[in-house]
C-alpha cells in the first residue's frame, strides 16, 4: 500500500498548551484509519489540520506529496463529515448535497447528475425534495455523508459521525461506511472515542493520549499486543 497521507513531526499548540506533540505517521492510499482516544487527546485538532482548517505550529502535513497548507480549499479534494451533520435547514436535501459543487462553480447539469449519484450511494434519492427536519437522525447523517462524497473526494475525514445515533443505527451505519470505503476506494480518517467502533471499522487504529500516538496498529495488534498500559486499559474497556 503506497503512503498517501504523511504527518512529519507535526505539533500544534494553542497558546502555551501543546495539544498535538510531534507526530510522525503515514496512512496508505485506500486505508481506513481511526484516531481513537479520550476526550481532549487531540483527535479533532489532527483532523482540522488535515482538512486545512488549522495550520500546524511546526512540522509538515502532506497529502499525496503536497503540503496541505499550500493547497487552496477547492483543490484539497477531501470530504468532511461531522457529528452534528451541519445540514442547512432552509435548503432541500438535493440543495444541501449540491452545495459543495455550487461553491466550486460546477454548472447546473453536472451538479444535478453528481447529486443524483451521491444520493444513490446512500440510497436516499427519493428524499431529495424534503427539508432536513423531515428526515430521521440516521437519514440526516447519510445525507451529510452523501454531501461529503459529492465531489468524488479521494480522502474522507469523519469526526465522530455516528455518536449521535442510537446503537442499532450506529452499527448499521458502520457497515454502510465500510462498504462505501471499499466500493469507492476512499482513504478514510475516522475520529472516535469508541474503542469498539474503531476496532470493528478500521484497517489500523492510532491510539492517542495527550497529543501523542501511544500505538498505531491493526485492531488485532492492539487487542493482542498492547504496547503500553494506557493502550491495554483503553482497549480493555470494550470488554
Ligand atoms: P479530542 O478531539 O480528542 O477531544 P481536541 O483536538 O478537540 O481533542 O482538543 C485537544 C485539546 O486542545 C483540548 O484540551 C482542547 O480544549 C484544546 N483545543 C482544541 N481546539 C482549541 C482552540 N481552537 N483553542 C484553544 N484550545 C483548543
Amino acid at each position: 500500500m503506497d503512503s498517501f497521507i504523511h504527518f512529519d513531526g507535526v505539533s500544534k499548540s494553542f497558546g502555551t498548551m501543546k495539544v498535538v506533540d510531534n507526530l510522525d505517521f503515514h496512512v496508505g492510499r485506500g486505508e481506513f484509519v481511526s484516531l481513537l482516544g479520550p476526550s481532549g487527546s487531540g483527535k479533532t485538532t489532527l483532523l482540522m489540520m488535515l482538512a486545512g482548517f488549522e495550520a500546524p505550529t511546526s512540522g509538515a502535513l502532506l497529502v499525496d506529496g503536497t503540503r496541505v497548507e499550500n493547497l487552496p480549499s477547492y483543490k484539497r479534494n477531501m470530504g468532511v463529515v461531522f457529528q452534528n451533520y451541519a445540514l442547512f435547514p432552509h435548503m432541500t436535501i438535493a440543495e444541501n448535497v449540491a452545495f459543495p459543487l455550487k461553491m466550486r462553480g460546477v454548472g447546473r447539469a453536472r451538479r444535478d447528475a453528481r447529486v443524483a449519484k451521491a444520493l444513490d450511494l446512500v440510497r436516499l434519492g427519493h428524499l431529495k425534495d424534503r427539508k432536513p427536519s423531515q428526515l430521521s437522525g440516521g437519514q440526516q447523517q447519510r445525507i451529510a455523508l452523501s454531501r461529503a462524497l459529492v465531489y468524488e473526494p479521494k480522502v474522507v475525514l469523519m469526526d465522530e459521525p455516528l455518536s449521535a445515533l442510537d446503537k442499532q443505527l450506529r452499527e448499521h451505519m458502520q457497515l454502510e461506511i465500510r462498504e462505501l470505503h471499499r466500493k469507492l476506494g476512499l482513504t478514510v480518517i475516522f475520529v472516535t472515542h469508541d474503542q469498539g467502533e474503531a476496532l470493528t471499522m478500521s484497517d489500523r487504529v492510532a491510539v492517542l493520549n495527550l497529543g501523542k500516538i501511544e500505538q498505531l496498529d491493526t485492531p488485532s495488534g492492539l487487542y493482542d499486543r498492547p504496547r503500553t498500559r494506557f493502550v491495554a486499559e483503553f482497549i480493555g474497556e470494550t470488554n
